[in-house]
């Protein structure tokens, strides 16, 4: 029970609406029976009446949601034989101009196949680019929005977008406290950290100090004994980058089995949107899981709608998007959360069911919380 009325609670413990305001009003609380209240009440309310209600996580209560209509999201359909590897998805973190941004345009770079398009690219958030290990053709997926908070909100929402971080580390600065803050991060989501030591071409560069400095917050260099990779690299002359993207793609085998089905209905999450002038809301996802199709009918968070067109990190209309790709979807009714999930689902009609299911949800858990917030001013008001 989240977000309900005194009038709803009282039908589901039958009882009359009127007692449980009585009841509220000689523990000191003004509610009326058709206002919603906040979790916290309930249990106070429980407790008063010897009840015992059990209060569900918005996670649980969505995963029920979607359950409802059969659907299971985070998990890959069929068995080992239907799983295909997957490119690792890379998130750069690190201190403010240690490179990160630097970086990121150095690895797009390297990519860029000449005369391609005029070299205009479009930003998604998130690039795609490839490598070649051991005589094969690898992919990468790099999250280009600004690491650190993209990384640490889906974390909160509890979508793992993140295969492995790229610590970068300025070689004439050496660790320094968004360092240290990036590597607890990283490490908390258990997701395998990269190295990345930049500015080697810098004067007072000192790429031997940053790895002993790493040491001693547990993450020992290959060359000392450890398991981190580290690379020493120049975002500016480009020496390192190469090195650096066969690290990504040694690490994720040595340390991940990152598989996905791409037989089934594309899930993943968003990484980042907005609400465009002219093409309404515009999100780029990450598939992780499964193929979006352009077509499909999805939904975002409290957003749904049938894909209108599905756009690459070259603003190329493309078909379809398989797993660890990044792409920018068109059609959406609503503009997602980043870190919120996307699901492709039988029709719209499904879409629009989950979605304002959803949104009366928002609706009234952002009540309960003014509810409470209004208790709390007329507390001390007095
Ligand atoms: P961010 O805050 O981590 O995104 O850092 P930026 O990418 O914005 O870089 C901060 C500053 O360092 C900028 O002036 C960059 O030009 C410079 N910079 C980044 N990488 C290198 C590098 O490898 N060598 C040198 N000499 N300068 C760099
Ligand atoms: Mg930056």
């Amino acid at each position: 029970a989240r977000g309900a009325s005194l009038t709803d609670f009282a039908e589901k413990i039958n009882i009359d609406p009127a007692q449980l305001v009585q009841v509220l009003f000689n523990l000191g609380e003004m509610v009326t029976a058709t206002q919603s209240v906040s979790e916290e009440t309930l249990r106070v309310l429980s407790k008063e009446l010897n009840y015992d209600i059990q209060v569900v996580s918005p996670e649980d209560e969505d995963r029920e949601l979607l359950e409802s209509f059969d659907i299971e999201f985070g998990e890959d359909e069929g068995g080992e034989e239907d799983l295909e590897v997957r490119p690792p998805v890379v998130t750069v973190m690190g201190h403010v101009d240690h490179g990160k941004t630097k970086l990121l345009d150095a690895i797009r770079k390297t990519n860029v196949v000449a005369g391609e398009a005029g070299g205009i690219t479009q930003a998604i958030g998130a690039y795609q680019v490839s490598t070649e290990v051991d005589g094969d053709e690898r992919k990468i997926t790099f999250i280009d929005t600004p690491g650190h908070e993209a990384f640490t909100a889906m974390r909160a929402r509890g979508a793992k977008s993140t295969d492995i971080a790229v610590l970068v580390v300025a070689a004439d600065d050496g660790v320094m406290p968004q360092t240290i803050e990036a590597l607890n991060h990283a490490q908390a989501a258990d997701v395998p950290i990269v190295v990345a030591v930049n500015k080697i071409d810098r004067e007072g560069a000192d790429p031997t100090k940053v790895r002993g400095q790493l040491t001693e917050y547990g993450l020992v260099p290959e060359e000392y004994g450890g398991d981190t990779m580290f690379v020493d690299v120049s975002a500016i002359s480009g020496v390192g980058i190469d090195s650096l993207l066969e690290a990504v793609i040694l690490t994720a085998d040595a340390a991940l089995d990152l598989r996905a089905n791409p037989e089934m209905d594309g899930q993943g999450v968003a990484i980042e949107a907005h609400l465009d002038k002219g093409r309404g809301p515009v999100a780029t996802v990450l598939v992780q899981r499964g193929t979006l199709h352009v077509g499909d009918s999805i939904v975002a968070g409290t957003g749904y709608g049938r894909v209108r067109a599905l756009l690459d990190d070259h603003g190329e209309n493309v078909d379809e998007a398989p797993p660890s790709f990044p792409v920018q979807v068109l059609g959406l009714t609503a503009v997602p959360g980043a870190g919120d999930s996307f699901i492709v689902v039988e029709d719209d009609r499904m879409a629009r069911q989950i979605a304002e299911r959803r949104a009366s949800r928002l609706r009234m858990a952002a009540q309960a919380a003014g509810t409470r917030r209004k208790t709390l001013d007329q507390l001390f008001d007095q």
